[in-house]
């Protein structure tokens, strides 16, 4: 008969408290508790963020500055001292060992206590960080352990084998719990509880990804054997740690690999593509599509012509002409007597679009209306009668296209632009406007692969990875605030040449007292001082929609060769005749945000130049990034840089996005393991008894108490 607990039993003793754990009183409890540890599960996964090596002594003259290590001396000297600067008192202990000495330092200490503890001769166990001060060494602060009378040193360490002779972990805590402590605690959690820890994943997983039973790796990730590297430890690529990583991604992997299962396996509409109006609109169009857009399109158009409804993300760097194919992508539908809807986060976004597909639509005899929520109530109503008897094919628009109110006759696509700033509800929103129609989700900011895969595991990806021919990287440049007039004389010398130039502001908000020029202000003083002979427009988010419209529309066609602005140009603008940009306080913006910008420029046949000006000012992060942007004109590394600088939750800039919090894995580091998860994860989704063979009974149980209610998985039983 087998001990093993069922995986039903061992996940009901997870859960128990940590104050039923000896040495956990209500104190520490609750100290454990704000760090989100409330829990034995809890604390297992809860990893050690470093490790110490206690394997070995160091020579006091071998200690290397800004390290850790462990020594073995006798205590030659101690007293109490004043330092001369502060007039703060310490507490100060020579030691030393033949070799040299090393003086140990306490600036918090109970006098009484700590001269009985010091007398010379005292033989005592030394572990610390060693800073070096000129040629004296000191730890301060030190974990010290003293050595009975005639006590051999290694004799200390098989009395206290918790706390030397190991390679010993430790934890991100919180003030009032010590190392040492911790250690304690987390020793009999991981004794009494870790063979609890069993996961239902399948054992031929198992054997082909080289992974440890769940107990051992937890164990070892713990208190590693006296064998393991620290150099893995420390990197995090150990066995035992990627054992867990896996396992935490493939619940995840496996929730999404059905999500996606169940949106194909929903019927939807098998379109026919006819080429009625696509192939007229390629012979208008001044250029012929990439290679990269043909290739994107097929996967598109091989979605829509199955009967499943389509659910894809189609990313692309800023410039790669993903608009010409979501146009594509609409006309198929169109062919097939549906209606299109095309969703963008902003409002000049939208407009943007909007005036794009209209062009285009119009000479194909085509309707397109246009929806925000500054349209008028009397227009509205005629664009809502429009949709809802089919008169227009096509709605581009904001949010306000996904109101109750609004119906199509028949909707066929859904097109949302900027994915990442709306989230899984409007998409859902949008589905239900329709009888399962297609989903094409576009986003310009490049996520890493990685981060696109979970966050959007669930959808198909197609990506545009080359820029049309011809277009040159953009140069860009660091300018010192100081040597601002570099900035104008590059803008002067191109508006010479017939270009035309943006310069940017962070924002335009009065409450905003501070250094910073507003776009308004700062166009009167260039306008004034700098460039009285030029026609400069201003655009900025407080104007009203047609304003906004005006100044664009003035700047495509020339009327205006200096566009002053806040972010407001961020997205959209399609104007190659500009080669030049510049931004004020580059510092100050994020660099997705920089990338969206400097996006304007370089979409013609001339070199174009990005001016960052960085204010004296300049946080290092901040530096860090207007370097980045400096060295590359590629969205991808731009994306892993900014993931790297930021963080995964941050970087997606909303938690609705639905980024997991994970327990043990790290996207930024991890991303193999998931391609690896993910793998195995789709493929087990793949076998129609799945949701209900008795042999992934557990393996739904543990996926249902992981991710089930994250997921939204309704379905699992
Ligand atoms: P994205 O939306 O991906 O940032 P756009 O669709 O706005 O990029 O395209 C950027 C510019 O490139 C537009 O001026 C567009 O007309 C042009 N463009 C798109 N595809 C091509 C192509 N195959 N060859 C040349 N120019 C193209
Ligand atoms: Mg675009």
């Amino acid at each position: 008969m087998s001990l093993k607990p069922t995986y039903d039993q061992s996940h009901r003793y997870l859960a128990t408290p940590l104050d039923s754990i000896r040495g956990v009183g209500p104190r520490i409890a609750e100290k454990l508790a704000r760090l989100g540890i409330r829990t034995v599960e809890q604390a297992l996964y809860t990893l050690p963020f470093r490790y110490e090596d206690r394997r070995q002594f160091t020579r006091i003259a071998d200690l290397m500055p800004d390290t850790r290590a462990t020594i073995f001396g006798e205590v030659l000297a101690s007293t109490e001292k004043t330092t001369s600067r502060s007039r703060r008192k310490l507490f100060e202990v020579v030691v030393g060992d033949g070799s040299g000495s090393l003086n140990l330092k306490w600036f918090h200490y109970r006098k009484t206590w700590i001269e009985k503890q010091y007398p010379v001769g005292r033989r005592c166990v030394v572990y610390g960080e060693v800073k070096q001060f000129g040629n004296i060494r000191e730890m301060h602060h030190a974990d010290v352990e003293f050595l009975a009378a005639g006590q051999d040193p290694n004799a200390l360490i098989h009395a206290d084998p918790l706390n030397f002779g190991r390679i010993l972990p430790v934890y991100p805590l919180t003030e009032g719990l010590t190392q040492k402590s911790a250690r304690k605690i987390w020793k009999q959690v991981v004794d009494h509880y870790a063979h609890l820890a069993v996961s239902p994943l399948p054992v031929e997983i198992q054997r082909r990804q080289q992974l440890m039973p769940l107990d051992e790796a937890l164990r070892e990730v713990h208190f590693p054997g006296p064998d393991s590297s620290l150099k893995e430890l420390d990197e995090g690529c150990s066995v035992a740690r990627r054992t867990l990583v896996f396992d935490e991604l493939f619940y995840l992997e496996l929730g999404m690999a059905l999500k996606h299962r169940g949106v194909i396996l929903e019927q939807g509409r098998a379109f026919k593509v006819e080429h009625v109006y696509t192939k007229p609109l390629a012979t208008m169009l001044p250029f012929r599509l990439t290679e990269a857009q043909r290739k994107v399109l097929r996967e598109i158009k091989g979605d829509m012509m199955a009967p499943h409804p389509m659910n894809r993300l189609l990313q692309g760097d800023v410039g790669s002409g993903k608009t010409i194919v979501a146009l594509m992508a609409a006309l198929v539908a169109i062919e097939n007597q549906t209606q299109v809807a095309v969703v963008a986060p902003t409002e000049i976004l939208a407009e943007q679009h909007f005036l794009q597909f209209h062009a285009w639509m119009e000479s194909l005899g085509l309707t397109v209306r246009f929806l925000s929520g500054s349209t008028t109530a009397s227009l509205r109503r005629q664009i809502l009668q429009d949709l809802a008897d089919g008169a227009a094919q096509m709605v581009v628009g904001t949010h306000a296209v996904l109101q109750e109110d609004v119906r199509f006759a028949e909707l066929g696509l859904g097109i949302i632009d900027e994915q990442h700033r709306f989230g899984v509800l409007q998409r859902a929103a949008l589905r239900k406007k329709g009888n399962h129609p297609d989903l094409l989700i576009m986003t310009a900011t490049p996520i890493p692969r990685t981060l696109a895969l979970t966050v959007y595991g669930d959808l198909s990806l197609s990506v545009i990875d080359a820029l049309p021919p011809g277009r040159k990287p953009v140069i860009t440049r660091i300018i010192p605030e100081a040597r601002r007039i570099k900035a104008y004389e590059t803008i002067r010398r191109e508006l010479a040449e017939g270009r035309q130039a943006y310069i940017v502001y962070p924002l335009v908000e009065e409450t905003e007292k501070s250094d910073l020029l507003a776009a308004t202000e700062g166009a009167a003083f260039l306008q004034e001082n700098i460039f009285p002979e030029q026609r400069i427009g201003v655009l900025h988010g407080k104007m009203r929609p047609d304003a906004k419209e005006q100044i664009m529309r003035d700047f495509k066609s020339g009327a205006i060769n200096i566009l002053v602005s806040t972010t407001v140009i961020e997205v959209g603008i399609d104007v190659p005749n500009a080669t030049v940009m510049m931004i004020e306080h580059a510092e100050r913006f994020g660099l997705a945000q920089l990338h969206q910008l400097r996006g304007r420029v370089g979409r013609g046949a001339h070199q174009s130049q990005c001016l960052l000006v960085k204010s004296g000012l300049c946080s290092e992060d901040g530096l860090k990034r207007l370097e980045v942007m400096a060295a590359t004109n590629d969205g991808f590394k731009i994306a892993e840089a900014d993931l790297e600088i930021r963080g995964p939750g941050e970087f997606l800039g909303t938690r609705q996005s639905g980024i997991p919090d994970f327990r043990v894995a790290n996207l930024f580091r991890d991303g193999r393991t998931l391609d690896q998860a993910r793998q195995e994860a789709f493929r087990i989704a793949e076998d129609p008894a799945f949701l209900t063979a008795d042999r992934y009974h557990e393996l739904r149980q543990a996926l249902k108490d992981r991710w089930g209610e994250r997921l939204e998985l309704a379905s699992l039983g």
